[in-house]
């Protein structure tokens, strides 16, 4: 790699998130670690798991967020189901393939030309992919294709202004997912990691996890990040050595290394609760509980719910600005 010929914000990549002078230097994990997790998960979820078919409860980054958050939003999240492919629900998913054609066109591909190619693939994978945007894409109007394409530009220029060119040595993988079975397959966890790059060595963790993301830092974001760590690591043995949030508008991250406290304690503690939870919801032993917060302002209840009222109060007694 050509260190002088990367820009400021691109030597900020490459030297502190991929750590790249200490590349040599990774951390080791026992070759039961994951092992270790499965037992710790299955112990905790076991009498839970009982109570459920094969494959019925699924545990996605988001579903772990919104029902720690507000079981209510939860609820009423579930019941609504996914609401259709649009410009703003389909931008990452294309964002993330013209990512990666990046690295199989050649450097002059302007990210307009990646953009158009990333929707072309996706449309032509639309059979293969019933639940990608591929259909969606295929029979958007001009100007729903446009507002996408605005869209998807801004993130595919911001992500080259911010990192190195992906070097196919790095194995770089996009929107990649993982995986685990657990409780004789009645509960899965499943995560989808927009940037991967590196591979294990035997036990040495070489993995660097990234969370692309446009807007602001959320505190819950690192959670998301714990919960892709605690994935990984059951997947592959051997856990990531370290899982970031790059924030594209501010070229700046937020990163932490991965120790086995972190995933014994922190991440396996938080898919109990929420798995809990969500079980008990889902099979409607109880009512859910409110408890407004920031996700107040996307929540399906919020015309029916005095959540934001609660929480646009509660911002006002704390001094918070009216976007915090
Ligand atoms: S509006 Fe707020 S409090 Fe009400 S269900 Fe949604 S997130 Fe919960």
């Amino acid at each position: 790699m050509d260190l002088d010929a990367l820009t400021p914000a691109q030597r900020r990549v490459v030297d502190e998130l991929m750590d790249w002078p200490n590349r040599s230097v990774r951390p080791r994990f026992e070759p039961d670690l994951a092992l270790q997790l499965r037992d710790a998960l299955e112990e905790a979820l076991g009498p839970l798991a009982d109570q459920l078919n094969r494959g019925e409860l699924y545990v996605s980054k988001k579903k772990l967020g919104q029902v720690l958050a507000c079981e209510a939003h939860h609820v009423a999240a579930e019941e609504a189901g996914f609401g259709g492919w649009s410009p703003r629900a389909a931008r990452g998913t294309v964002a993330h393939k013209a990512i990666e054609l990046s690295m199989h066109m050649p450097a002059a591909a302007t990210p307009l030309a990646l953009v158009d190619a990333a929707v072309e693939r996706l449309v032509a994978d639309a059979d293969d992919d019933e639940w990608g945007p591929g259909r969606y894409l295929a029979a958007a109007d001009a100007v729903e294709r446009a507002e996408l394409r605005a869209e998807v530009n801004d993130i595919v220029v911001k992500f080259e202004e911010c990192f190195p060119r992906l070097d196919p040595e790095w194995r770089p993988r996009t929107e990649s997912v993982a995986r685990v079975d657990l409780c004789d397959d009645r509960i899965v966890l499943s995560g989808k990691v927009d940037l991967a790059l590196g591979r294990a060595t035997g036990t040495e963790a070489r993995v660097l996890v990234v969370d692309l993301k446009t807007g602001a830092p959320w505190p819950s974001h690192l959670d998301d990040l714990r919960f892709y760590a605690l994935v990984h690591t059951m997947r592959t043995g051997v856990p990531p050595f370290r899982v970031a949030s790059y924030y594209l508008d501010s070229c700046g991250f937020r990163a932490e290394h991965v120790t086995v406290e972190l995933l014994l304690t922190t991440a396996v503690g938080r898919v109990v609760e929420g798995v809990r939870r969500m079980v008990e919801l889902h099979l409607k032993q109880r009512e859910p509980t409110l408890t407004p917060g920031p996700a107040c302002g996307w929540c399906p209840r919020r015309e029916a719910c005095d959540g934001p009222a609660l929480w646009a109060a509660e911002r006002a007694a704390r001094g918070l600005d009216p976007f915090d």
